[in-house]
Formats: C-alpha cells, structure tokens, sequence
C-alpha cells in the first residue's frame, strides 16, 4: 500500500477518496510519517500542523462517509509556502524578523483552499522574503534537492518544490515574482505553474515586489496543477489587481476536453514559437539538449515551430534588478520593529533611545545579507535626483520587454525554452549574488510581461550519471520545459503542459531510437 500511496497524484487520490478506497486520515498519516523522516535531511518545512492535519483529515473522511465531500482536493495534503499568511500559524518568509510573526488572518488563496476541504500540511521554506534562486537565504537555512543532497532545490519556492519532489506533499503553493516556482520545480524534477498576473489573489502573501508577485501551484502533474489552480483563482475584493475567472476562459485555441485522450490533432493546430534568446551563451549543453528534444517532439506530432525573436529580452535581467528592488525597498519598509515581529525594543539588554536607532538597529539585526543589499539598491534607484535614470528608465524597458511577448503572440500560440540555464547546483557553490541572479534569466522577462507560464519536467540530465551519490540522483538531475502563454492564456498554457506529459515517455523514447 506504501508503494501505492507514493504514487497517488491528487487526481487519482481524488478517484480514491471518492470510492471510499482510501481514507483522507490515512493519506495524511502517511505523508507526516514521510515528513517525519525526510524533513531531517531536506528541509523543505520550517513548520509542520500534526495534530491541526489530522484534525482535518478527520473532517474530511467525515464529509465522504455523509456524501458531503467538498470536490477534487478534499481530504489533499498540500503545503504551503512560509510567505503566505495562514491565521494563526507562524508566517516567517525565512526570515529573522517575522522569525515569531502570527497572522491574524488567512491568505485569500488559503480561505480558498480551507473551503474546497485541503489539508495544510505546513509552511515550507524558501529564500528570505523570496529573494534568491536557492532557498539558502533563508534565515532556516537551505532546502537540500531531493535528487541529490548536496544540491539546492532551487528558489524561491525551494520547500515547496522540495516537498512535493520528495513525496512530502502532494501539492503546494508557492510564489514567483522573477522565476520562483518555476526554476525549483525545474530543479526538483516537478510541475511549477506561475499564471498570469492577476489570475490569483495575493492578498495575505508577504509581498516582495507587487508589480510582480504571483501565487501558483507546484504539483506532481500539470492536471494537479490545473486542479490547484481552478481552486485558488478568481477575482478578490481584497487584491484590486486580480481579475474575473471568466477572462481567463480559452476562446481562440482548441481545448481538450474532458475525458477525451490527448490527441495529435489538436496539437496540429498550434504554432510554437522558439526564440533564439533563450538558447544564449552559459546555457548548459545538457539542458539544451533535454528542451531541444522536448520542442522537437512537439514538432513530430504536428506542431508548428516556428523561430521568433525577442530583441529586448537582454535587458529584462538589468530591468528586473531595478524595478524589484525598488518595490521591495517600498514593501519591507513596515518591517520597522513597531508594527511587526522582531524587535529591538524586546532586546533587554538593549540601550536604544530613540525611534531612530530603533529602526536601525531592528532592521540590520532582523533583516538578512541579501534583504539589505536589495533595499539598499531599491532606496538608491528611486530616490529623487536618480529616479529617472534608474527607476523610470527601467519601467520604459519593461514595456518593451513586454512588446516583444505582444508582437510574438501575434505570430505564434505559445513560446518554448528552458525555465534556467542549468541543473540544480551545489550548495554554497554561487557566492556572489551576480552569478546567482543570472540563473533567473530565461524566467525574469514572463514576470516583467505579466504572462503564465509553466516547467514541466522534460527529463534528466546525464552529468550525474558518471559521479552518482549513492542513493540519490543515479538517473541525473531534472530539467524542465518552459512552456510560456499569451496573457490570460493560464488554461491553454496548462493544458498543451497535460498534452505533453502524455506524450512525452513516448517522445523520449523515439528519440532515443
Ligand atoms: N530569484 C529571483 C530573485 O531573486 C526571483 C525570486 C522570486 O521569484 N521570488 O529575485
């Protein structure tokens, strides 16, 4: 039964519960005493809800044994990443200052979830307020890849991809502002789906940058993720940027529906465009061969592939470090050690006199490395005399990034590359932040733009093959396809994602031949 329950994804969990094969309070037993052991070694949850998961779990088998079950994700073990705000429960966005902070209210994805019957497993962790592409800006420390322990999991949603990865959770939330569900679910051999801006409320998530941040599912399959994400979108009194779920109905592609099997037919009707900016220099040959083989099996099933160019998409990476900065610098701001969290004012052998050092000192003790060096740069580029040097400069960039994915979209239904230049690397092994914000750079300039996309895990890279750890990573590292749609595209985005992964053992396996 053990090997079984591995292998349920939320849909087949969901045929389970239904059923009544399996019981909600026995998939969550199973998946604690999964997190019980491997938590240890990954890392991937900075809180975990025992005794509140069965509790649920408890309610949850009471609503099916009455006929009452609340849809697909009653009774689902799902977790949730650290920035997002769940009442009651410590939220600490991986960082010293909000180490014991206790929101007062749920996140509107979280109501969401609580309300279709979803257990939350606990809070996973991530990079500091989701700064960082490895979760090791956490103040929790880093989340080890389950593939291979001495790896990152990638970041920011590191625990998340991490958990569901590690069969830890069966899904997860996470939040992507320049790459952070994406790059780890690439990382951990998952699926990470980043919508459209706007499609999920985000409200109660600790904001970094909010022109960009977005909430989105990471889960075992694309069809998981669908199921997560027709849970948690919609539009939100409290979030004036999220829109009407009605938007996001597919008009102009085919769909496949319901309970009919992936057909090559459909996939006919699409062109794909491939842009020679996302196969640059630094891009790692095996990477590059894994998502080249993904876009050709595309190709063989009738899609068409077509070259497209993405002139601005150079500057999204200066672009990003310019606007994200400035919007964080604004955000943390009420970080200030008198509203929130940690304080210098609770320090007793503190000599702190007045509002100022206060201040001061709350923010250099609270606040990690990198969370300064970006509120730093933030303060810098928006204040008067270089705003329109940097900030303002930057905003006009963001449009032209932006008119390149218009001008694409006119020609082609969806845009295909690799979510990062690279597998998940080494622990501590990218010391200085440059080299580290470089590993965002084929997933920055969809934030920019606003649009959905998702990594779908397109195989294994074969490096770790001659030098496999023992127990860990013997088939290499994962890499994900980076599938990216038109804005409000979120439905089609997935479902070609669906298209692939049932295509794809077959795809890899013809190209093996
Ligand atoms: N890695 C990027 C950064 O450090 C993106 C982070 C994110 O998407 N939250 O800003």
């Amino acid at each position: 039964m053990t090997k079984e329950l591995e292998k349920l994804t939320i849909k087949t969990a969901a045929e389970e519960f239904k059923n009544r094969r399996l019981k909600a309070t026995e998939l969550v037993n199973f998946y604690l005493q999964k997190i019980q052991r491997l938590n240890p070694k990954i890392n991937a949850y900075n809180t975990v809800l025992e005794k509140e998961a069965l509790e649920q779990a408890a309610e949850s088998d009471k609503r099916f044994e009455e006929g009452k079950s609340k849809g697909l994700l009653d009774g689902m073990p799902i977790a949730l990443k650290d920035n997002i705000s769940l009442e009651g429960v410590k939220t600490t966005a991986s960082s010293k200052i909000l180490a014991n902070y206790l929101p007062v209210y749920d996140a509107s994805v979280v109501s969401k979830l609580k309300a279709a019957g979803a257990i939350i497993l606990g809070k996973t962790n991530l990079d500091e307020f989701a700064m960082g592409s490895s979760t090791e800006t956490s103040f929790w420390g880093p989340t080890k890849n389950p593939f291979d322990r001495e790896r990152v999991s990638g970041g920011s949603s590191g625990g998340s991809a991490a958990a569901v990865a590690g069969g830890m959770a069966l899904g997860a939330l996470g939040s992507d502002t320049g790459g952070s569900i994406r790059q780890p679910a690439s990382f951990c051999g998952v699926v990470g789906f980043k919508p459209t801006y706007g499609a999920v409320s985000r409200y109660g998530l600790l904001a970094m940058a909010s022109s960009l941040d977005q909430i989105g599912p990471i889960a075992k399959t694309a069809e998981d993720a669908e199921i997560m994400f027709e849970t948690i979108s919609g539009q939100d009194p409290k979030d004036s940027t999220s829109i009407k779920s009605e938007i996001l109905n597919p008009k102009s592609l085919p769909r496949r529906q319901a309970g009919e099997t992936n057909s090559k037919f459909e996939i006919q009707n699409i062109k794909i465009g491939v842009s020679k900016e996302y196969f640059g220099q630094g891009l790692n040959p095996e990477v590059r061969r894994i998502v080249e083989k993904a876009i050709d099996g595309f190709g063989r099933l009738g899609a068409e592939i077509q070259e497209i160019s993405l002139p601005n998409q150079k500057y999204a990476l200066s672009c990003y470090y310019i606007i994200m900065p400035v919007e964080v610098a604004s955000n943390l701001a009420r970080y200030d050690g008198i509203k929130y969290g940690y304080s210098e004012i609770r320090n007793p052998k503190s000599e702190t006199r007045n509002l100022l050092e206060i201040y001061i000192k709350t923010r250099s003790e609270g606040f990690g490395k990198e969370t300064k060096r970006r509120i730093l740069l933030g303060t810098y580029a928006s204040s008067a005399g270089y705003v329109d040097q940097y900030y303002n400069q930057a905003q006009r960039v963001r449009a032209l990034v932006k008119k390149d994915f218009d001008e694409a979209f006119s020609e082609v239904d969806f845009l295909m590359g690799p979510v990062s230049p690279e597998v998940a690397f080494k622990i501590g092994a990218k010391s200085d932040p440059l080299t580290m914000y470089l590993s965002d750079i084929y997933t920055i300039a969809v934030n920019l733009a606003g649009l959905p996309a998702i990594s779908v895990p397109a195989g294994f890279s074969s490096l770790n093959q001659k030098n496999p750890t023992p127990g860990v990573g013997l088939n290499g590292l994962p890499v994900g396809l980076q599938i990216i749609g038109p804005q409000f595209g979120d439905l089609e985005v997935l479902n070609l994602a669906k298209i692939y992964e049932g295509e794809r053992d077959g795809l890899s396996s013809a190209s093996i031949s």
